[in-house]
């Protein structure tokens, strides 16, 4: 008879126990989750472990703070919603550097505090604790808290558990600080290349910019020989001057689309007219192909939907495939060298898909496969980048960028990218 009620109190002590495995299981895929859905935010991943290790520790009340320069700063914190007013209204958003709460974490261990009221201080209402330090090579990153507003101390299963939790928010902080280092690298790199790029291009662009201003000079030459004539036409001056106007725009617009490629922005999100922004690099890599003698075609479909995405970057991955097209092209001794520029909207893609063809040598199978690859080139300046990075930025637009080798010669580089 003992044995029986002894054998089931043991199963279900058991039957609790998976149950409690369950949740903990549940409760990590779910933290897991939001790091995998938010790679550059920590809020909402902060808010899932506090959510389930307040939920699983039965605690009331859970707060994390990081670290910095200053001392702690209280990120996230949730729980009861009336406990959570008083101790946001009570706790400082940052604990400086020797603070009581900052001086809890420094011996980097877990502090479990069974009663408040043994301690000094306001508790705002929390009268068990348990801090857990989040560490990073032994150093102290920042914290995670618990709270009850009963007197209730933490079983070691509890403490335990939570200390698990920390371990998570640690490896949420340094993936997502890896994730913003890439990204702050591949922006860099991109940038980089972008300027690399418009190098390439000084002398034709500055060719573009003097032929306005060139014109400016010759009206207002015209100007003041109206002007001086006897008697004066004030009517043609007048025609001239507005003329100069007009040079003038458009030499500070050219100057203005120079700067865009080559400031170093963060990226964007907007509805671009792509049709729009692969004409201004058209505009601007005009001399360029005048000077290699290219003449150079656009077929644009009408009503073509806007993209989302960055607009500058979608011109760096217009301006790496027109100068790689010209570039190519420049080495075909006898042919027509025609670069051939074509939008479409495709329904079946959800968005447009830009073209570049060009009649230069074309690629062979040999660099057909290896032409997205990081340093592959086939020029002796090249740095092979280019098209790599078009790639990434074409990718990050949820895009596909590829090429074809073309019949009898040439090189077609197609992209897509969905509509806004
Ligand atoms: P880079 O221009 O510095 O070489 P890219 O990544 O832009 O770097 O291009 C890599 C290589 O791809 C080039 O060196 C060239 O061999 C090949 N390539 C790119 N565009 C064309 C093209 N339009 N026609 C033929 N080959 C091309």
């Amino acid at each position: 008879m003992t044995e029986g009620i002894h054998g089931e109190r043991t199963a279900s002590e058991l039957q609790d126990r998976v149950t409690e495995l369950i949740e903990q299981q549940a409760a990590i895929s779910e933290v897991l989750r939001a790091i995998a859905n938010s790679p550059h935010d920590l809020r909402p991943i902060f808010d899932a472990i506090l959510d389930s290790a307040t939920r699983l520790c039965r605690a009331d009340i859970g707060c994390l703070h990081l670290s910095e320069e200053g001392g702690l700063r209280l990120v996230a914190i949730r729980g009861d919603p009336l406990l959570v007013g008083r101790v946001r209204s009570s706790l400082p958003v940052l604990a400086e550097k020797g603070s009581p709460l900052d001086r809890l974490v420094t011996g980097r261990l877990p502090i479990h505090i069974p009663d408040f009221a043994a301690l000094e201080g306001d508790n705002a209402g929390v009268r068990t604790g348990l801090i857990v330090p989040l560490l990073k090579d032994k150093e102290t990153v920042g914290m995670i808290a618990l709270g009850r507003k009963r007197v209730q101390p933490f079983t070691d299963r509890h403490i335990c558990l939570f200390s698990d939790f920390a371990t998570q928010a640690t490896i949420a902080l340094e993936s997502t600080r890896r994730e913003r280092q890439y990204r702050e690298m591949q922006s860099e790199l991109a940038h980089a290349n972008r300027v690399a790029t418009m190098g390439q291009l000084t002398a034709s662009i500055a060719h573009e910019v003097n032929q306005p201003i060139t014109a400016a000079v010759t009206y207002a030459l015209a100007a003041r020989r109206f002007l001086s004539a006897g008697p004066p036409n004030f009517r043609e001056a007048d025609d001239a001057l507005s003329l100069i106007v007009k040079e003038g725009n458009r030499a500070g617009e050219v100057v203005g689309r120079i700067r865009a490629l080559v400031k170093r922005v963060p990226a964007r999100r907007d509805a671009v007219a792509i049709d729009d922004a692969i004409l201004e690099v058209i505009a601007l890599t005009r001399a360029e192909a005048a000077n290699n003698s290219v003449s150079v075609r656009t077929q644009f479909a009408e009503g073509l939907p806007r993209v989302r995405g960055d607009r500058v970057q979608l011109q760096q991955v217009m301006l790496n495939l027109i100068v790689n097209a010209i570039q190519a092209m420049k080495g075909v001794g006898e042919g027509a060298r025609e670069l051939q520029i074509s939008i479409d909207a495709v329904p079946s893609e959800g968005g447009v898909r830009v073209g570049v063809q060009d009649t230069g040598p074309g690629l062979n199978p040999e660099s057909l496969s290896r032409l997205f690859e990081p340093f592959y080139t086939t020029k002796p300046e090249g740095m092979g980048m280019g098209l790599s990075i078009c790639r990434s930025i074409i990718e990050a637009h949820a895009g596909r960028l590829w090429a074809t080798a073309c019949e009898p010669r040439g090189a077609l580089f197609e992209f897509t990218i969905p509509a806004d």
